[in-house]
């Protein structure tokens, strides 16, 4: 599944190639993905020139000059494909086309349709049903030590659950908040209520360097953010513990001192953490 890292990599190659350009042609190749295409989509993008992009937690928004803003969301394991618009064989599981006025052409493909498009006026985009709960940006200024520390008080669950409640920060997916825990040296397992406070103070700051160290490692010009395939994004993670299991801890000498990586299960997912620095 995408994570917020590299939606914002997908979506800084969408705004390179195609803001400023108009949409000539869009093609929907079924009626749905997770829930139905808008009605009226194709027509209401049609013709419209791209004015900019915004990400937010994990949605991109494209924004239209008519008013009108694409929500886009890549759901579990939806891929943006750029390449020039010619007329080729069909994608397999691709679901949206859209083509520019120079001659390029974005196909969303999913293979497993837990993706979504909807329509929003862009003056009202915060308002839309998936956005209007969301918590602060990871990497904006609101999520502050303050603001975490105020979400945590009082509250009883692992702290791991805590950060993945998308009203609390947004964004943030299985991956990062292992690795952010890993760099804070806090246990996915701790009470969220006692990191309220100086731990939270060291947190914070911990979630948004591995964040921007993940998204600049997704590169810096559109020859980095699309593959040979013309597959937007990035695939060549550096994890420090997701994933690890059983292997050597960097922080850590090895045994009898530091097991290596554990990894337990906390509602349904893998959370993998050093257990003699993660307190
Ligand atoms: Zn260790």
């Amino acid at each position: 599944m995408p994570e917020l890292p590299e939606v914002e990599t997908v979506m800084r190659g969408l705004r390179q190639r195609l803001e400023g350009r108009r949409i000539q042609r869009a093609v929907l190749h079924r009626a749905d993905l997770r829930w139905p295409f808008p009605e009226g989509l194709v027509q209401r993008i049609t013709g419209a020139r791209i004015e900019g992009f915004r990400r937010r937690a994990k949605y991109i928004l494209m924004r239209l000059d008519g008013g009108d803003s694409l929500l886009l969301h890549l759901g579990m394991s939806g891929r943006m494909v750029l390449g020039p618009a010619h007329p080729n064989a069909p994608v397999l599981h691709e679901h949206m086309v859209l083509e520019t006025d120079d001659g390029w052409r974005v196909g969303f493909v999913d293979p497993r349709r837990f993706g979504s498009v909807d329509l929003v006026s862009t003056a009202a985009e915060d308002g839309h049903r998936l956005l209007r709960d969301l918590g602060p940006e990871p990497l904006g200024e609101a999520f502050s030590a303050a603001h975490l520390s105020s979400r945590l008080v009082g509250r009883h669950t692992p702290l791991k659950s805590a950060l993945l409640d998308q009203k609390i920060v947004a964004g943030l997916g299985n991956i990062y908040v292992c690795e952010a825990l890993f760099r804070a040296r806090l246990s996915p397992r701790r009470d969220a209520h006692t990191v309220a406070g100086a731990r939270a103070a060291r947190l914070v700051p911990a979630i948004k360097a591995t964040l921007t160290e993940a998204i600049a490692a997704g590169g810096s010009s559109l020859r980095d953010y699309v593959q040979p395939s013309g597959e937007l994004g990035y695939f060549q993670h550096a994890w420090k513990v997701y994933g690890r299991e059983g292997e050597a801890c960097e922080r850590c000498p090895g045994p009898p001192v530091c097991e290596g990586i554990g990894r337990i299960v906390q509602s349904g997912r893998s959370s993998f953490f050093c257990g003699r620095t993660q307190r």
